[in-house]
């Protein structure tokens, strides 16, 4: 028997054993996806010793026994840099990790003590967990796949806000040059995808981040491949569709909309097939605090991005993502990263602020009975909680040190517990400060509630 065959049939056999688990974990760009797979690693590695997972049953009863490294099933995908991750993290002084840019694995083999096991002897087993990485604005391509060339390019062009059009002023002259009908050459094309593309990264850096093709910010290996290499065609309505469609092959619209069919046929549906529909259970990262330090149309912005990410997991019978690929993810969560910014008493806010950015999405989750939970949490916690005295009164505050390694001691607000208002916005602003991370010491990674979340996704099989 080929040997791929027989690794697949154990992979399935351990499958059927409920001892295997593909986990993913995903979220836009800065959301704290390499922070949260560094620190997950590090807490199950740390996991018998010094990690303080109390949140998690199997480790609060004592059963979890530690986790080891494994050599990844897939070869031709991208190991997690753990070992690079940490050792920024370790550095004088400590450095966040570089993020990651495209999709990575890792699979660690964990073993516990089952429930049947009494005392010292006993039966233990294993786990092995396939942990993948990859990036939100990948799963911001779904809906892509619901239309054609022509229809994407209205929506594109019909979603762009004032602000995100001064962006894309300069991409809009070039292209106002060039009808429809006629032929424009590779270099050209080239050039004028390329300012597409940096109108984008204009806007994500802006803040922004319901951008579209997803690849077009995190090309991953299609770096400078012309399947990158189409854009919306302003001008062009419903109406003129059936001239359009007559126009010959080598017209700028008929090779746009070529170029837009291979993406979706070899971009954006192999990642769906190959990746997405193999998952078991998935969890996606949002930065709400970096959105609500970065103002309303920005807050606005993530909003319909996560609802566009969202729509990837919508089970629903009649949805776009079960018609085409059938996946089976059966648990799912969803946090608010990088809780250490905002002192405790602000969590609860945080989670409620969280659901109420996922209100729809949420409900069609549930509707389509798949059971998600929402958490805030830190991956890798950089402040300290202390009290201060102000006006005779007792305040939290957090104490860390800056990304310039100044030590600060602050109070960085209120997070409100509802989507906040107009009103909202001008009474009150944000000031979210960045930590450097903390020094390392060896030992487990601080965090908040990485154990709570580890008890939702992979608990129930450690029993
Ligand atoms: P990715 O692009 O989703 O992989 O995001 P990263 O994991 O690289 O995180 C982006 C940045 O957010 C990091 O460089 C940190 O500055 C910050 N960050 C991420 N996780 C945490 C956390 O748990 N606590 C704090 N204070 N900052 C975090």
């Amino acid at each position: 028997m080929p040997r791929d065959l027989t690794q697949e049939i154990h992979n399935l056999i351990e499958r059927g054993r409920d001892r295997q688990l593909r986990l993913a974990v995903t979220g836009l760009s800065r959301a704290g996806k390499t922070a949260f797979l560094t620190s997950l690693v590090n807490q199950l590695r740390h996991a018998g010793i010094d990690a303080r997972l109390d949140l998690l049953k199997p480790a609060r009863e004592g059963r979890l026994l530690g986790a080891q490294r494994m050599s990844q099933p897939d070869l031709g995908i991208p190991r997690f840099p753990y070992d690079e991750a940490l050792a920024s993290l370790a550095g004088e002084p400590p450095r966040w990790p570089e993020p990651t840019r495209g999709i990575s694995e890792l699979r660690l083999k964990l073993r516990f003590k089952t429930r049947r096991a009494r005392g010292l002897l006993g039966d233990t087993a294993n786990l092995t967990l396939d942990l993948i990485d990859y990036p939100g604005e990948w799963l911001l391509d779904l809906p892509l796949l619901a239309h054609d060339f022509l229809g994407w390019s209205e929506a594109q062009l019909a979603a762009m806000g004032p602000e995100r059009q001064r962006f894309a002023e300069p991409w809009r002259r070039a292209v106002a040059a060039h009808r429809p009908d006629e032929v424009v050459d590779e270099t050209r094309l080239a050039e004028l995808a390329g300012r597409y593309a940096d109108n984008l990264r204009q806007a994500r850096e802006a803040g922004f981040s319901h951008l579209q093709p997803g690849r077009f910010l995190l090309p991953g290996e299609l770096e400078g491949a012309p399947v990158l290499q189409f854009f919306p065609l302003p001008g062009i309505a419903e109406a003129d569709r059936r001239q359009l469609e007559a126009l010959p092959a080598e017209s700028l619209y008929k090779t746009l909309a070529r170029r837009f069919r291979h993406y979706q046929q070899h971009v954006v549906k192999p990642f769906y097939r190959e990746h997405f529909r193999r998952f078991d259970r998935q969890i996606v990262l949002v930065d709400v605090l970096g959105a609500l330090n970065a103002g309303p149309e920005r807050f606005e912005d993530l909003a319909s991005a996560l609802a566009t990410l969202m729509q990837s997991f919508d089970y629903g019978k009649r949805s776009l993502l079960n018609r085409l690929f059938a996946p089976r993810i059966d648990r799912l969560a969803i946090a608010a990263t990088k809780a250490d910014h905002v002192t405790p008493d602000q969590h609860a806010n945080l989670v409620a602020l969280l659901e109420s950015l996922l209100a729809e999405p949420l409900k069609d989750l549930r509707y389509a009975d798949v059971p998600v939970r929402a958490f805030s949490l830190a991956a890798i916690r950089a402040t300290e909680n202390r009290q201060v005295e102000s006006d005779g009164q007792r305040q939290p505050a957090l104490r860390g040190h800056g990304l310039d390694d100044a030590p600060l001691l602050l109070y960085p607000g209120d997070v409100p517990a509802r989507l906040p208002d107009a009103g909202f916005w001008q009474r009150q602003g944000f000031t979210f400060t960045a930590f450097r991370p903390p020094p390392a010491d060896g030992g487990a990674l601080p965090h908040i509630r990485m154990d709570a979340a580890l008890d939702w996704l992979l608990g129930d099989k450690l029993r």
